[in-house]
């Protein structure tokens, strides 16, 4: 009992109960925010390394709060997560992507080659009207499903709860890519990798950083790229920042990758440029 009063007093600490207030305002808000409109997208290029062309575009929620300004999805997903509006979150996200995406295609067609990534939480696998809801959004629109890639965090598809298994199964079957994301910072991800009901694997910006002069880590870099290759998948490297990482990854034999180097998520007025040149490689 002496123990457990130790702990409460640590859970009661003045500093966290401040995080818990700060919390609770922020879920009470993005409430609001998801009905006024205050979230918006920005969008990030994924380009095949060898030539710098797009092959896809990655949407990444923001919130431009009314007085807190611009608020990045670490402060707020985490919230949505928790309190459930993560599924209001995705509804928002679905439509607004799609639709952004038939906009630039009734301007100028797309590349035949370029996917839209969006971003699915655990939570929404278990919306009923999920899979319901991609078909019939991309459908009102006359997009092919396999422009559409949902990117999902390993601890997600690792699930061992058969119903979201099968809800991924389903996603599949509409012919709508699923695509491992944040790969290399779960557990056990290793074993999980050809079960998965995945077609491509994004590996995590934590395993590059810092492979320009360490030979060791290029020798992992390698390794993990060539485990992804062998369960099947095609592998797009996140995070890269240099031209040293992009030729180090390009003589491993990576194929793909997505990061500042090649262009920061942008608000969509200024992706339309990316979509049909090619970027630096
Ligand atoms: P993520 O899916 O792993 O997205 C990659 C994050 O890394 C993005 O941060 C992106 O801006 C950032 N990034 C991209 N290239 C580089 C680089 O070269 N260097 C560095 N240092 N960072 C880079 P962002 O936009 O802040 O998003 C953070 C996370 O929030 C995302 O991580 C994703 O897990 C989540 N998220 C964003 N939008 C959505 C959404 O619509 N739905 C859901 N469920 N989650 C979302
Ligand atoms: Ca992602
Ligand atoms: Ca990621
Ligand atoms: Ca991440």
């Amino acid at each position: 009992a002496k123990s457990r009063g130790r702990n409460n007093v640590q859970i009661f600490h003045p500093s966290m109960l401040h995080a818990t207030q700060q919390r609770s305002r922020t879920a009470a808000e993005l409430r609001n925010a998801i009905e006024n409109g205050e979230l918006l997208l920005y969008y990030q290029p994924v380009v095949e390394l060898a030539t710098g062309r797009i092959i896809g575009i990655e949407a990444l929620v923001r919130w431009v709060h009314p007085t807190r300004g611009m608020i990045m999805p670490e402060s707020f997903i985490p919230v949505a997560e928790e309190t459930g509006l993560i599924v209001d979150l995705g509804r928002w996200v679905l439509q607004e992507a799609l639709q952004q995406l038939k906009s630039w295609n009734d301007v100028a067609p797309l590349p035949s080659q370029l996917k839209l990534h969006l971003n699915l939480s655990a939570a929404e696998l278990l919306r009923n009207d999920l899979l319901e809801d991609i078909a019939r959004s991309l459908e009102r629109r006359g997009i092919d499903p396999g422009r559409l890639v949902f990117e999902i965090t390993e601890t997600v598809l690792m699930t061992r709860e058969t119903e979201e298994a099968q809800v991924l199964g389903k996603i599949r079957g509409l012919g709508v890519g699923l695509q491992i994301d944040d790969f290399g910072t779960g557990y056990s991800s290793i074993s999980y990798l050809r079960s998965l009901p995945a077609d491509t694997v994004k590996v995590d910006q934590s395993l590059i950083e810092g492979m320009d002069n360490d030979a060791g880590q290029q020798t992992f870099v390698a390794a993990v790229l060539q485990l992804i290759e062998s369960a099947g998948l095609q592998a797009i490297v996140e995070g890269i920042e240099t031209a040293e990482q992009v030729s180090q990854l390009r003589r491993l034999g990576c194929r793909f990758g997505q990061g500042y180097y090649f262009g920061r998520p942008l608000p969509a007025a200024e992706t339309v440029a990316l979509l049909n040149s090619p970027l630096p490689s």
